[in-house]
């Protein structure tokens, strides 16, 4: 078989979860929007709620309708983008609560789906979704007349501690909502670690749950085992791949393995990242194709059957800095054609 293994490891999900919900002053939900960082919303949803989880995050109403098919009627699932045109029925069937984002929203919801829960989604200084503060103003009293499940809003720079940005962020949000007779919510991975000033009542964690920075005590969840399809001895003068990008200096046993860019295995990493089997590590050579790779395994004894690109000695954020990208685009890039498995224990 030429397909490539994506193990699943919810038992370090779970832990990174119980892990940041010790951290968390506060009630901990969590973020499992695009198909939980990549890694599948139903097994990863269904173990975050075995350990406790009962507020979910997603970004649009129709990941929160498949989510509601997978955690049935309990959990709470909010949904980052609020309530747009054309939702009113996927919220009203799943029993979605829309963070709602603006005026237009506000009377979007309260118009086609009186009574129906909803969160308030406030823009301290991100300008990217939620309400900026003379918004919040003019409707505030309204709005919490009806009760919000949640007021929130999100940090652009908790990932930096030291940040100017976060204490003006916090700041912001306490001007906008100290006071007020409603759960709120500030802070995501990034901003539990920042401490608890940050954490309100409810915390929201999305990639520290699923091993990446900038929690860097997290379990490493995802793992990638790619089978070598061929191996053949080059010699110098030789090149390997599109392009002849790298060319032997001197004789080389190459390994062809199965997996590529198709498989969100981002062509960019491919000068500085690693296969490994075992402890040892193989160099990629040439350009990363579309279905597979080239790889240096002159110095390994014995041909491996597979190469490990994410396991113990390289992790999503190593790969993300090869690619020049974040851990949360390696994630969400993983490809369809793997073969998915997941290990609990
Ligand atoms: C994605 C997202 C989160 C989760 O952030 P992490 O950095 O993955 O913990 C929380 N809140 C909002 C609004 C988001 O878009």
């Amino acid at each position: 078989m030429a397909q490539a293994i994506l193990t699943v490891d919810l038992s370090a999900l779970r832990r990174n979860w119980r892990a940041l919900a010790a951290a968390s002053e506060a009630e901990t939900g969590a973020v499992v929007k695009a198909d939980g960082y990549g890694l599948g919303v139903a097994r990863v949803a269904t173990a975050l709620a075995e350990e406790g989880a009962r507020r979910f995050f997603v970004a649009i109403a129709e990941e929160g309708a498949a989510l509601r098919k997978i955690l049935g009627p309990g959990p709470e699932i909010c949904v980052f983008s609020g309530h747009m045109a054309g939702d009113a029925k996927l919220i009203r069937a799943a029993n979605l609560t829309p963070m709602i984002n603006s005026i237009d929203q506000m009377l979007r919801h309260v118009e086609s789906l009186p009574g129906q829960s909803f969160g308030i989604q406030l823009d301290s200084g991100m300008n990217r979704l939620g309400m900026e503060p003379a918004e919040w103003s003019a409707l505030r009293d309204i709005a919490l007349a009806q009760k919000p499940a949640l007021v929130m809003s999100h940090l652009a720079c908790a990932d930096e501690p030291d940040h100017p940005m976060n204490a003006h962020q916090l700041a912001q949000f306490r001007d906008m909502t100290d006071g007020i007779d409603a759960p709120r919510g500030l802070a995501a991975t990034g901003g539990i670690l920042l401490g608890p000033e940050y954490h309100f009542d409810v915390t929201r964690p999305g990639i520290g749950l699923y091993g990446g920075q900038p929690f860097g005590d997290a379990a490493p969840v995802a793992y990638l085992d790619i089978p070598v399809i061929q191996v053949r001895d080059v010699i110098p003068g030789e090149s390997v791949g599109y392009g002849n990008t790298w060319v032997a200096r001197q004789p080389t046993r190459v390994a062809t393995i199965a997996a590529g860019y198709a498989d969100g295995i981002l062509r960019g990493m491919g000068p500085k990242a690693w296969l490994y089997t075992g402890d040892q590590r193989c160099k990629v050579l040439g350009r990363i194709s579309m279905d597979l790779i080239g790889v240096d395994v002159t110095h390994v004894k014995q041909a491996p059957e597979r190469l490990t690109l994410l396991g113990a000695q390289q992790g999503i954020d190593d790969l993300a800095d090869a690619a020049g990208s974040i851990g949360y685009e390696i994630l969400t890039s993983l490809g369809a054609r793997y073969d998915r498995r997941y290990t609990d224990d």
